[in-house]
């Protein structure tokens, strides 16, 4: 019997999305190329909704995007404007109707949404609408309320903007979107901006990325990021913006700094792959350790392992090598293939690490399953001692803004100490990067960030039922309670 799992039991992330408005461009395919470059935030399913200005058409799939999209399946989506979609769920299960970006029609004008975040307050939308939904996909709500507030007009053309300024205030959570109808491209951020999303200039036209790196693929000049609660319109006159909800002290979410972005995307002016680098050498001032080598976990440790390298005077050198072509999902046929996942994804350099003392450095550890797996490879492989430092605090509250985490009492350091976790892994010696000291990292602590999985200081009140199921212990962790 085949058994479909998750290679390496890691959580799940969040979505990227792209949109362009651009006449006489190749707009379908250069989406295709932003997803690609977008590809790292969600790996279940990619979609891309284009208009000609009369229809709207969208092909979406389960699967990666080239596997999603070649040149036949990107033919039909001809015209100026497209909005594209990369997922990796956080709400609601991997099937192709959860798929996006989704489509639904307000009378006699349709529209498309692109979602990257969690709501928190889906179930209260529900119930205050009275929607008719599948409530397991938050992106579905949305849709649904703004079909509702739709007023269908096309007399000026603007009613999806009118919607969306309907709906916006009303939603709780992380919700960064694209939208389209069949002639307007629309942007927006939630009041906290939990979700990054910039806006880049073309030539012809407009784009709107979750990461500037999809701007570089396209050939699009970074303008600004689109601001928190902003809603900006893009057609044929030109670009508009409006103010959609009060403006708040703005709450990125700290761990795109850490594991979610791609290292040459920037994030409030900052590169990500200096900041993670800085994280390192801020590590290596709190954290030293006497050691012959220092080597990340392949990809996600290596700025965080150069910067340490640095700041310590400890060579800087490989000892796992990544094979780049495995999934996250994949059959396993038996129990045997199961136990040796990790190798299919992390082979040692024997010569490397045998006899030696390693410091091992990655971003972060979630449920520590991972880790432990690589400690135990180190070690057979004849390293002499494994320093595990880590370039982030330990992830102790689940999020519910558009990561999934599962449950806190997956968490390996919601239940443990350092010093337990340390044994836990096997490693010899264990340290985090303070809350303080990663901020610090980022050289712009002051521009507000959420830190919630790591401080449990959650910028949004959580809605009782989610936060029940969510935050739970299990019961010998919890004290029974
Ligand atoms: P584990 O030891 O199982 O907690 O796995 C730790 C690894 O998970 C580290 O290499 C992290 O870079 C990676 N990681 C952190 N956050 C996420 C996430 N949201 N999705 C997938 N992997 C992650």
């Amino acid at each position: 019997m085949s058994t479909v799992f998750s290679g390496i039991d890691k959580p799940r992330e969040a979505c990227g999305v792209f949109g362009i408005y651009a006449p006489g461009a190749p707009t379908a395919s250069m989406t295709s190329l932003g997803l690609l470059a977008l590809q790292h935030r969600g790996q279940e399913s990619a979609g891309i909704a284009s208009s000609d200005g009369q229809t709207i058409t969208v092909v979406k799939d389960l699967g990666l995007v080239t596997q999603v999209f070649d040149e036949r399946r990107l033919s039909p989506l001809l015209g100026h404007l497209a909005i594209g979609h990369v997922r990796y769920s956080t709400t609601g299960s991997t099937t192709w109707e959860n798929s996006q970006p989704l489509y639904r029609s307000a009378g006699p004008v349709g529209f498309a949404l692109g979602h990257n975040g969690n709501l928190t307050n889906t179930a209260a939308l529900i119930a205050t609408h009275g929607l008719e939904v599948d409530a397991s996909s938050d992106t579905d709500v949305v849709a649904a309320l703004i079909a509702k507030c739709h007023d269908g007009d096309t007399t000026d053309g603007r009613g999806l903007e009118r919607a969306v300024l309907e709906v916006l205030p009303q939603l709780e959570g992380a919700f960064t979107a694209v939208l389209m109808d069949d002639s307007r491209l629309i942007g927006v951020r939630d009041r906290f901006g939990f979700r990054p999303l910039c806006l880049g200039k073309l030539e012809q036209g407009w784009v709107l990325a979750s990461e500037t790196c999809a701007l570089d693929i396209v050939g699009a000049h970074f303008v600004r990021e689109v601001e928190p609660g902003e809603m900006v319109v893009i057609d044929a006159g030109g670009l508009r913006t409006v103010r959609a909800v009060e403006k708040v002290e703005p709450r990125l979410c700290v761990f795109e700094f850490v594991y979610f972005a791609r290292p040459d995307s920037k994030l409030y002016g900052r590169t990500v792959y200096d900041v993670r680098y800085r994280m390192g050498e801020e590590l290596a001032n709190r954290a030293p350790v006497e050691a012959d080598l220092v080597m990340p976990v392949p990809e996600s440790g290596v700025p965080a392992a150069q910067g340490y390298a640095k700041a310590s005077g400890v060579p800087y050198g490989e000892g796992l090598v990544k094979n780049r072509y495995v999934g996250r999902t994949f059959i396993a046929p038996e129990q045997g293939l199961r136990d040796r996942a990790i190798r299919l994804k992390l082979n040692p350099l024997v010569d490397r690490v045998k006899g030696r003392r390693l410091v091992v450095i990655d971003d972060s550890i979630v449920r520590g399953s991972t880790t432990r797996k690589i400690v135990a490879l180190l070690r057979e492989s004849g390293a002499a001692e494994v320093h595990l430092r880590i370039s982030s605090p330990p992830y102790r509250w689940p999020c519910f803004f558009g990561m999934d985490t599962g449950r806190r009492s997956e968490l390996v350091a919601a239940s443990m100490e350092v010093g337990e976790i340390c044994d836990y892994t096997g490693a010899d010696s264990l340290a985090y990067l303070d809350l303080g000291g990663m901020l610090n990292a980022t050289g712009i602590a002051e521009q507000g960030f959420c830190t919630a999985c790591l401080s449990g200081e959650y910028p949004v009140e959580i809605d009782g039922d989610v936060r029940k199921d969510i935050l739970e212990l299990p019961r010998e962790l919890s004290g029974g309670a």
